[in-house]
């Protein structure tokens, strides 16, 4: 196991811009399926993510995050509603807004240093020694500098997510969108993982849009904190996260963070037993 010194960038030169943009979401709703078939999944969700703020989304298994996910990303339009960036609607996808998934994305055959120029060099954006430089000074900021030249499968969970972000890093986007990045991660590696992605997101201050299942991680890197219900899934409230920054796992154990965690879990636990009740 790595320990955190290691993870850390030995550079101090900052490599990354500083756009951020902000990304509302106005009464946006998605069903799947045809009429008494229909599933509705999403009813009218509007959010606002603050450009330059890590807003996490938290809600059921089931609930339809993956869904509005796809939906910000543009990879899919909604039945209604408008996805804005900026103040300007999507129309698709598109490099200001970079995805991180559960599941990893890195192309096997390629190696780590490969997958990150892979998208700059196909659009013809980026070449030579230029991109070289650039691609190595943000695996060395994730930590992958002895890793380079390995390929996937030579990658532990956490490095492999950690090439996702570098790849994703090299477009420039304005909004980082995570979906359960960390998820079947060790729990060792995923602390490790969320204290690095904070260290990379306190530099940046990128928008960043975070999706996860799990409460104690919300909380701890969120600045807002987006509740979910269960489907037909609408908002059931947003918090305001004011644990300081930069944070440090202690605050976890603070009276503030218990009031957040009590309110969110309240919440939480009803919709939980509501999709239970169905289930039985
Ligand atoms: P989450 O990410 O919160 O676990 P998802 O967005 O993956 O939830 O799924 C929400 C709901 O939408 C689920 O009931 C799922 O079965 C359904 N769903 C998602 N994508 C599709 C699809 N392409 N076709 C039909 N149903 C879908
Ligand atoms: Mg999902």
């Amino acid at each position: 196991m790595a320990g955190k010194q290691t993870l850390k960038s030995k550079s101090n030169k900052k490599v990354l811009p500083n756009g951020a943009s902000s990304v509302t979401l106005r009464n946006v709703s998605k069903s799947y399926g045809e009429a008494w078939l229909s599933d509705d999944v999403l009813k009218d969700i509007c959010i606002e993510f603050p450009a330059g703020e890590l807003t996490v989304i938290v809600g059921p298994s089931g609930c339809g995050k993956s869904t509005l996910v796809n939906i910000m990303a543009g990879f899919e339009a909604p039945d209604s509603g408008e996805v804005l960036i900026d103040d300007k609607p999507i129309t698709g996808p598109a490099k200001d807004r970079m995805v991180v998934f559960q599941e990893t994305a890195l192309i096997p055959w390629q190696t780590t240093y490969e997958n990150v120029v892979f998208g700059p060099k196909m659009r013809g954006e980026k070449s030579g020694q230029a991109l070289k430089d650039e691609a190595e000074e943000l695996l060395v900021k994730v930590g992958l500098g002895e890793f380079i030249h390995k390929y996937p499968i030579q990658l532990s969970g956490g490095m492999q997510r950690r090439a996702e972000l570098a790849r994703a890093l090299i477009n420039e986007p304005t909004v980082m969108i995570m979906d359960e990045p960390f998820r079947g991660l060790d729990a060792m590696s995923r602390s490790l993982m969320q204290e690095f992605f904070l260290d990379l997101f306190e530099e940046n201050k990128k928008t960043n849009i975070f999706v996860t299942s799990e409460i104690d991680e919300a909380i701890f890197l969120a600045d807002n904190l987006v509740v979910l219900s269960n489907k037909p899934t609408t908002v059931q409230t947003v918090m305001k996260i004011k644990l300081p920054r930069p944070r440090d796992y202690k605050m976890l154990t603070t009276e503030q963070a218990f009031k957040y965690k009590k309110d969110a879990m309240e919440l939480l636990h009803d919709e939980a037993m509501k999709s239970f009740a169905v289930l039985k």
